[in-house]
């Protein structure tokens, strides 16, 4: 006997092919007994077609901290998907984009997230930040982008992310 699979998020997202705000995101909680709990994804957009399916154990679901280093032209067309909670880091750009209030999730590539940030930051960004953003885009620099979500609901869709849990501190 198996529980019927609950609704535990639910968004409308910026669907990263056609770029309108037509992606349904549902993730259902599954208690596979022995597997453990799992959350699926599935998520389509109701204007292209697009789809985005995964499986993961419900048990990464805490703040955590998600790191990928970013080497060449395929690790930009990584998937990745930021949570409203989720901060962005990469170091090697100077660039930390805290979860605005505003600021809601996405799924994209890195490079889509690159051009993403390439808007955002236009204030306190100069010339040569741009610059740098943009051999990045191109896959001329190496760089690790790191995702700090308390609320553990991103992902970057590679075997290459290292996953750490956040230590809270008092
Ligand atoms: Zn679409």
């Amino acid at each position: 006997m198996t529980e019927e699979p609950k609704i535990i998020f639910e968004e409308l997202l910026i669907c990263p092919v056609c770029k309108t705000k037509s992606l349904k995101a549902i993730d259902y909680l599954y208690d596979a007994h022995d597997a453990g709990k799992l959350v699926l994804s599935n998520w389509y957009c109701e204007n292209c077609g697009y789809r985005f399916r995964d499986v993961k154990p419900y048990e990464t679901r805490e703040p955590k901290i998600i790191e990928l280093k970013i080497e060449n032209e395929n690790d930009l067309k990584t998937i990745i998907y930021r949570s409203a909670f989720a901060k962005i880091i990469i170091p090697e750009l100077g660039i930390e984009i805290e979860p605005a209030g505003v600021s809601q999730g996405y799924i994209s590539t890195v490079e889509g997230v690159l051009e993403i940030l390439l808007d955002e930051v236009g204030g306190y960004c100069d010339e040569e930040c741009e610059n740098r953003i943009k051999k990045a885009m191109e896959g001329k620099i190496t760089f690790t982008l790191i995702i700090e979500d308390e609320a553990g609901l991103s992902f970057i869709k590679s075997e290459k992310a290292i996953v750490k849990p956040i230590i809270m501190s008092e």
